[in-house]
């Protein structure tokens, strides 16, 4: 959807604008290109000192104990949820409205999926169709902060504290939001971030796992690693021997110096990052406020959202084109645009193995249809944003019934 697409199409009366403005471009300068440089020199490319102080960085920066560099977002779901004691006759809830990776890893574990609709004002899990869906097999709750947008964190850890459940958090989009004044990454059992190509800070691939929990934290770092009880660097360290203990059959998702060197310097600029796709957000919601064809989310107060994504949601009545033709139309208007997400609940694998219908879930079922995400990143200029919503109202305009 993000790609340069379909050039033929519905919108010759409108003017072409020359230059193509993409859906993403990750924020990388010299300060990266140095400290990656400096990684190969240095003959240690593997797991060693660039990871631990990434990792050291990342812990402070969102106020957790521990903070365990991974090859994923992915990897760090599975191990929280392995940690947290998940396998075969548990079940974890979680949203359908997210990406294939928060799902996929409950099914990894044995685990049965738990779908709960989300909330239309925000796209965020709905606590009170959660509290619906707890059973005697309940053993965990996975929220995802939509776009950046920080769920309701006190109605989700009342629901666990009751109900005696784990809280693994999906902040792959929410590095630096904040709920209640307090660091998405510190407060629940385990939370996940990614530093994956399009995400608010980026290694290429990359993800990190936070905790404040000791015991859990050894443990997701054992099976990290293969289940070895030392990390590679401390093998081949300055003990001089090389001595192991397999203590489980672990994985292979560990981060190495290379990522974390870009980790490092993406960290340091992450606050300065995120207030430029906060001004864009801002700019966003002024040029599109009184446009009668979209409506903008709405985030409650009290939280500082990491500005992830910028989604709007089309009014479908008022329009003669789906989303995928108003998608089009911006591609055709030179401006990438991309959608998140279709809900998981109407892809083949979970139809098929749940049996589910679209309107199982009608919320998600209805803004897997409208939503439509806009370019938003830092070296997006106030210029391109403009750009972007004078075009977006043009396109709907010209498409309106
Ligand atoms: C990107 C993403 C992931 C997966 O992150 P990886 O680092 O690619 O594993 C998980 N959940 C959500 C909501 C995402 O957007």
């Amino acid at each position: 959807m993000s790609g340069r697409g379909h050039k033929s199409g519905t919108d010759d009366a409108m003017p072409l604008a020359a230059q193509y403005l993409p859906f993403h471009r990750p924020s990388l300068g010299a300060a990266e290109e140095r400290a990656v440089i400096e990684v190969l020199r240095s003959g240690w490319l593997a797991r060693g000192r660039k990871t631990a102080e990434f990792e050291e960085m990342f812990a402070d920066f969102v106020g957790a104990r521990h903070a365990i560099a991974l090859n994923s977002c992915t990897a760090g779901l599975h191990l929280a949820l392995l940690c947290a004691g998940i396998g075969p006759g548990a079940e974890v809830i979680t949203t359908p409205f997210t990406f294939a990776a928060t799902a996929n890893v409950i099914l990894h574990t044995g685990a049965k999926v738990v779908f709960a609709d989300i909330d239309p004002a925000s796209l965020n899990l709905d606590p009170a169709q959660v509290g619906n869906l707890i059973t005697t097999r309940t053993r965990a709750l996975l929220p995802v902060h939509f776009g950046g947008q920080p769920c309701d964190m006190t109605r989700i850890r009342g629901l666990a504290r009751r109900h005696g459940l784990a809280v693994i958090e999906d902040a792959a989009h929410a590095l630096g939001a904040s709920f209640d004044n307090r660091p998405i990454g510190s407060l629940s059992d385990f939370t996940a971030f990614s530093f994956y190509a399009t995400k608010n800070i980026t290694t290429g691939e990359g993800g990190m796992l936070t905790t404040n929990n000791d015991d859990l934290a050894s443990r997701a770092r054992v099976l990290s690693l293969h289940g070895m009880s030392v990390d590679s660097w401390q093998r081949y360290g300055r003990s001089g021997h090389s001595y192991y203990e397999v203590q489980e059959p672990g994985f292979k998702y560990n981060m190495f110096d290379l990522q974390a060197a870009l980790g490092v310097e993406q960290l340091k600029r992450c606050d300065e990052m995120t207030a430029r796709r906060r001004e864009l957000a801002a700019l966003y919601d002024r040029e599109l406020a009184d446009c009668p064809f979209v409506e903008l989310l709405r985030s409650p107060s009290c939280n500082e959202d990491a500005h992830h994504l910028y989604v709007v949601r089309l009014r479908l009545e008022r329009l003669r084109l789906d989303r995928d033709g108003i998608a089009g139309a911006m591609e055709n208007q030179n401006i990438g645009v991309s959608v998140h997400f279709r809900a998981l609940h109407l892809h083949p694998y979970y139809r098929k193995q749940y049996g589910f219908n679209p309107a199982d879930f009608p919320i998600a079922n209805e803004m897997s249809d409208r939503v439509l995400s806009l370019p938003l990143y830092p070296s997006l200029t106030d210029e391109g944003a403009t750009r972007v919503a004078s075009v977006l109202r043009a396109v709907l305009e010209h498409h309106s019934v």
